[in-house]
């Protein structure tokens, strides 16, 4: 707490007097840089910079007469703690710092969204209207496979919508070799289980054939639920079933494809996409929103009209709907030009070079130890387990990583043989301005 801490010798002459004259809190926040804040920023936010602000007069940190200015400068750009980040990890879809990145066109859509916008209006009528019908309909524009579409929060309440709408208490056939661990201790198996669906394992880890699952068909099946290994790959003897073969054993096929192409992605073959799959006959492509398609956090559900009515009608859908942002940005997303995860995707490795060549070279005329190196750089957890995107980064010593983390924006790099690298694959080129300030410091 606020503790007198001992007298320091080396304290700043005046500190000792000046910390009797510490301006008072009301006289603070009616400073008017202060008061503009607290009208935008909110007064809590304010408060909490001033009372930091005269903790550190106290300590004799700062003069008393610099409280204000010290106050003004600590407050933070928007009322909400998330900062920018620049993720130059090298991973395109990294969790933490939530996954994809949207494009500027999912931004737009979101901001005119964020006011009343016409979600649930038809405007000719005035009459109430679908929900997200222009969303849905960009996605079966998209998907022509698709006969209809729905979109909850994420990938994982699309599968517990579906389980719970299509499995009940009955048996959904899974393959031992897709019990996933999607991250951060959420497992698929115990997320269906816990919808009230009896999980019906078969096969082994690494391999499992349509006859496995043929044989687990009786009368108690709900579905068979075929799952993308999308964060790790078993190689050696393996065998599983693809969509085709499980489409003829009759019984209904949930594929979850994880990443959530649309459509076949040249750079990443082993990656499945809703349009092949269901055309290999799955009767509904469960995906995430926010992983290679680029876009924010949902959960689509693409195929036969009549499954996917069945979900939406389902009473828990009002508890798994998406907000009207989240549909704003969808349908920027899938009608939009290419996401910056495309981009960082399909980036040419030269360009990345040059680039890391440039920013090294601009680095170094200021002083900083700095080279351009070659990198691996990776889709993430969000798919494409192994594929190995190559890549350019900045090499700068290792005690930047902390500094840069604590920068304004954040830089997050990683660390690699005792350096700091920033790998520009993941950096839109319009960063490397900022990314290069950063590294300067102030
Ligand atoms: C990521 C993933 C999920 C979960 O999706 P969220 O959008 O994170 O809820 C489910 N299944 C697979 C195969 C995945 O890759």
């Amino acid at each position: 707490m606020d503790r007198e801490p001992a007298p320091v010798p080396a304290a700043p002459s005046g500190a000792q007097d000046g910390r009797r004259h510490i301006p008072r809190t009301d006289v603070l926040l009616a400073d008017p840089r202060l008061a503009e804040a607290a009208a935008r920023l909110g007064r809590g936010v304010v408060k909490a910079a001033v009372v930091a602000a005269q903790r550190r007069a106290r300590t004799g940190e700062i003069p008393a007469g610099a409280v204000a200015d010290e106050a003004a400068a600590a407050l933070p750009d928007t009322a909400a703690g998330l900062r920018p980040v620049i993720n130059a990890t090298g991973v395109l879809l990294h969790t933490n710092l939530g996954r994809a990145p949207l494009s500027d066109a999912a931004r737009e859509a979101m901001l005119v969204a964020s006011g009343a916008t016409d979600v649930e209006l038809d405007l000719a009528t005035g009459a109430r209207a679908r929900r997200g019908r222009s969303a849905l309909a960009a996605l079966l524009e998209a998907v022509p496979a698709a006969e209809a579409a729905h979109v909850v929060n994420n990938g994982a309440a699309a599968l517990v919508l579906a389980a719970t709408a299509l499995a009940g208490d009955r048996e959904i056939i899974v393959s031992r070799g897709e019990m996933v661990e999607i991250g951060d201790g959420f497992r698929i198996p115990e997320l269906l289980a816990a919808t009230g669906a009896r999980l019906r394992e078969v096969g082994t880890t690494n391999r499992t054939s349509p006859d496995d699952y043929a044989a687990a068909i009786g009368p108690d099946t709900g579905f068979i639920l075929k799952v993308h290994p999308s964060n790790f790959r078993v190689t050696g003897f393996t065998r599983s079933a693809d969509v085709a073969e499980l489409a003829g054993l009759g019984v209904p096929v949930v594929a979850d494809i994880g990443s959530g192409l649309l459509e076949p992605e040249p750079l990443l073959p082993d990656e499945p996409d809703a349009s092949t799959w269901l055309k290999a006959g799955a009767d509904l492509v469960t995906a995430s929103g926010d992983k290679l398609l680029g876009g924010p956090q949902c959960g689509l559900v693409l195929g036969r009209e009549e499954f996917v009515r069945r979900l939406a009608r389902h009473p828990l859908a009002r508890a798994l709907r998406v907000d009207k942002l989240t549909l704003a940005a969808l349908e920027a997303t899938v009608r939009g030009p290419r996401t910056p995860t495309g981009e960082a995707l399909h980036a040419d490795v030269e360009e990345l070079r040059e680039r890391a060549r440039r920013l090294a070279l601009r680095l170094r005329e200021q002083g900083v130890d700095a080279a351009a190196v070659g990198s691996d750089a990776a889709v993430g957890g969000g798919g494409a387990p192994g594929v190995v995107l190559p890549s350019a980064a900045v090499s700068l010593p290792e005690p930047y990583a902390a500094r840069l983390r604590q920068g304004t924006p954040a830089v997050m790099g990683r660390i690699e043989d005792g350096r700091c690298l920033l790998d520009l694959r993941s950096v839109p080129p319009d960063q490397d301005d900022a990314l290069a300030r950063a590294v300067e410091g102030p």
